[in-house]
């Protein structure tokens, strides 16, 4: 079927992807986006397989593979900025057998820009302030107010805000506590170090402590992409300080605070590592899409391949239903199990995302060296990456206890 009129909100990665693919299939729409222009603070991410594959269809992929960053070699670091293991990424990557690479997200989100059509119009500084649905006739669409005081009628509202969606709590899931916290908190951000970035040149480091994770990855000659995960019980966000969640990150020792050093003011993540569970995705024709449906959580490194994903079969049933009732409801029942597998895999993942004692740190330490031997390696290596797990990557390569990482 052909839309005439699309309401998006979110220009994230789930509502530039819905943007491009509902493009086609709509006369025109209107994507709003709170913040005041493109975001530029962000994190890496890995994007792969079934996100690869979505981003060929949609027509996305050479944009997005033109902004990926490469390494060769990832370190585990322990407290006192010593290297414990390391191991090489090359053949790791020859194994896989799904292509993975990464990028930063506003890297992903600029390519995605760069393929928006010219019927689809950008509104910054802008939120959707009331929505008018009929929850049993999607096909008789949605009359959407916006901040900006003017209001239109869409055949379809696209609600993709991300996990801490207010459009989502009022006229989708009201009254609903729709944020599962796996009971971790993360932070991210952009450290200003020309120095740091040098030292890690290709390499991807991460912590080798109890109770923390964090992890860093040069970006360019003055940028380093840094990240750190911690135990947080409880489903209150914690406080969007650096500073507070630093010390919940003491645990990284001497290799954290060096990580820290030039962490900006402003402009950095902070929040639950959570999931998004909704009874219903939508609310006649109000649809919940990407984090804001099914955030899966970064402990699953699949995030943004789903909200590609999702845009990518949304668009394939309003294709070929009849009516948007037919395409919202045979989406949501294809799709759904895919999600509910990756929510369970992040849940599963999530118990030893960061060890929690001795034992589990030796395992993931033990775990590690098995890489770096060469049959028991290539074996390993196999098993690892067909189960996904994206924590242990390859042989390892040089074994380096310099603590060049706590200078
Ligand atoms: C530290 C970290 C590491 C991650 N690592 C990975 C990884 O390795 N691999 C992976 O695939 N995924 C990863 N993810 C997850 C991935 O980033 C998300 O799954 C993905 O960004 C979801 O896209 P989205 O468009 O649904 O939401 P978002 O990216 O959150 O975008 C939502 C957009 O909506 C806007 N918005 C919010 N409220 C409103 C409103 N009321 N009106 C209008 N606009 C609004 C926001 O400003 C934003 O632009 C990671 C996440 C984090 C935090």
């Amino acid at each position: 079927m052909q839309l005439n009129h699309v309401t998006i909100a979110g220009a994230g990665i789930a509502g530039l992807a819905n943007a491009i693919t509902l493009s086609r299939c709509a006369d025109e729409v209107l994507l709003v986006e709170r913040a005041p222009g493109p975001r530029p603070e962000g994190y890496l991410i890995d994007f792969s397989g079934p996100g690869i594959d979505a981003a060929r269809r949609i027509g996305v992929a050479e944009q997005l593979v033109q902004q990926r960053h490469e390494f060769t070699e990832m370190r585990s670091v322990r407290p006192d900025g010593s290297v414990s293991t390391s191991i090489s990424l090359a053949p790791v990557l020859r194994l896989t057998p799904h292509e993975t690479f990464t990028i930063m997200r506003p890297d992903l989100e600029r390519g995605l820009r760069a393929c928006l059509p010219a019927n689809v119009r950008v509104r910054y500084n802008t939120v959707i302030t009331h929505l008018d649905t009929h929850a049993e006739e999607p096909d008789a669409g949605v009359h959407v107010t916006l901040s900006d005081q003017t209001s239109h009628d869409s055949d379809l509202c696209i609600v993709a805000e991300g996990l801490r969606s207010a459009t989502r709590d009022h006229y989708i899931t009201p009254h609903q506590d729709v944020v599962r916290s796996l009971n971790y908190a993360a932070c991210a951000w952009l450290a200003d170090d020309p120095e740091l970035a040098e030292i890690l040149g290709q390499r991807f480091a991460m912590s080798e402590a109890i109770n923390s994770y964090m992890g860093a990855a040069r970006i360019n000659d003055r940028h380093v992409s840094v990240f750190g995960v911690y135990p947080w019980h409880g489903q209150a966000a914690p406080a969007p300080e650096l500073g507070v969640a630093l010390q919940h990150l003491e645990s990284s020792g001497s290799f954290g605070r060096r990580l820290a050093r030039h962490a900006p003011q402003s402009g950095f993540y902070c929040d639950l590592v959570a999931q998004s569970v909704l009874p219903s995705w939508s609310n006649g024709a109000a649809l919940a899409m990407g984090d804001t449906a099914h955030a899966v959580s970064l402990v699953t490194g699949l995030g943004s391949s789903m909200a590609l994903c999702g845009a990518d079969q949304l668009a394939q049933s309003v294709r070929t239903a009849t009516s948007l009732k037919q395409a919202i409801t045979r989406y949501e029942a294809s799709w759904r199990p895919q999600v509910e597998r990756v929510q369970a895999m992040g849940r599963r993942r999530a118990k030893s995302f960061v060890p929690s004692s001795r034992a589990a740190l030796m395992a993931r330490r033990v775990g590690m060296q098995v890489l770096r031997l060469p049959i028991v390696g290539d074996v390993v290596a196999r098993s690892v990456v067909r189960s996904g797990d994206q924590q242990h990557r390859g042989r390892a390569s040089q074994r380096d206890q310099r603590p060049e990482l706590s200078r």
